[in-house]
């Protein structure tokens, strides 16, 4: 039994992950939707990390011109999707003017654009776009976390500030029941779900698991598939690193990957 050392102590016996995996009942969804509602305030006022706090806020004051008249989330990002997805989505974190700006994921810069049209090319999102958190957007079988909830200064949290972020990923693995594939954006988020894994016992070594686009291991049995993707940044995608076509192969692979999964179908989606 999984048992968390953070929150009040009533819901720390239901972080019980394998007990919400076990029945997969009206009840429990339910229960596990609650308990989300009850991490993304969690993660709203958390301030484990003051020096990405305190960047997040600065950007939130000074603003870049374009948005001078907006007001600014400037808080740590939470999560954002649909409690029963299949597919969960693990980012960096969020943009300074994006996800910073309008308090919702992959929101509101050229990350954004691009991933969420792609998203809503290959059925996982109600809209091509998404503004901002009131544009009426939903994600359908897909989840979006990151690996670091703050804005980071240059794109880059510490390993300390990855590692303080790191137990609100593990309690959404716990969290959504039906995952079956992890789709990771970029090699932190690649190696922040590695070292999760390792941290659990759940494998003893990374060095079968090299980073590269669109590439799927199965880390073990009954766990979700792990496919990692280039990151959707702007330095990806203005240079053609990666083009739309090649993030559409990816969730078209996802996709698949829950469907034969969700069959029992285990066999047939090793590494490539
Ligand atoms: S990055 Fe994560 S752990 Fe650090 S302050 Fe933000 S929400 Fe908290």
């Amino acid at each position: 039994m999984l048992q968390y050392s953070t929150g009040a102590a009533e819901y720390s016996i239901l972080y019980t992950g394998t007990w919400v995996r076990q029945e997969n009942s009206l009840i429990l969804y339910h229960l596990g939707h609650l308990l989300l509602e009850i991490l993304t305030k969690e993660i709203i006022s958390c301030g484990r990390c003051p020096r990405l706090r305190q960047h997040s806020a600065e950007i939130a004051q000074v603003k870049r011109r374009a948005y001078r008249d907006q007001t600014y989330w400037g808080l740590p990002v939470p999560s954002f999707g649909d409690p029963a997805a299949r597919v969960l989505v693990l980012g960096l974190a969020p943009g300074a003017h994006g996800s910073n700006r309008t308090g919702r994921m992959f929101t509101g810069d050229r990350s954004g654009d691009i991933l969420y049209k792609v998203l809503h090319k290959t059925g996982f999102a109600s809209h091509p776009a998404s503004v901002s958190r009131q544009d009426g957007l939903t994600l359908h079988d897909l989840y979006i976390t990151a690996a670091a909830h703050c804005a980071p200064p240059g794109n880059k949290p510490t390993p300390e500030e990855l590692r303080n972020c790191r137990p609100y990923f593990e309690r959404e693995l716990e969290l959504l029941p039906n995952l079956k594939v992890i789709v990771a954006l970029g090699k932190i988020a690649f190696d922040v779900y590695l070292d999760t894994l390792k941290s659990r016992g759940v494998i003893t070594s990374r060095a079968r698991f090299v980073f590269g686009h669109d590439l799927v291991y199965r880390p073990a049995p009954g766990l979700p598939v792990l496919i990692s993707s280039y990151h959707p940044s702007q330095q990806n995608t203005s240079t053609g690193k990666l083009t739309e076509e090649m993030l559409t192969d990816v969730f078209r692979r996802a996709r698949r990957a829950a469907g034969r999964i969700s069959k029992k179908n285990l066999a047939a989606d090793e590494t490539r």
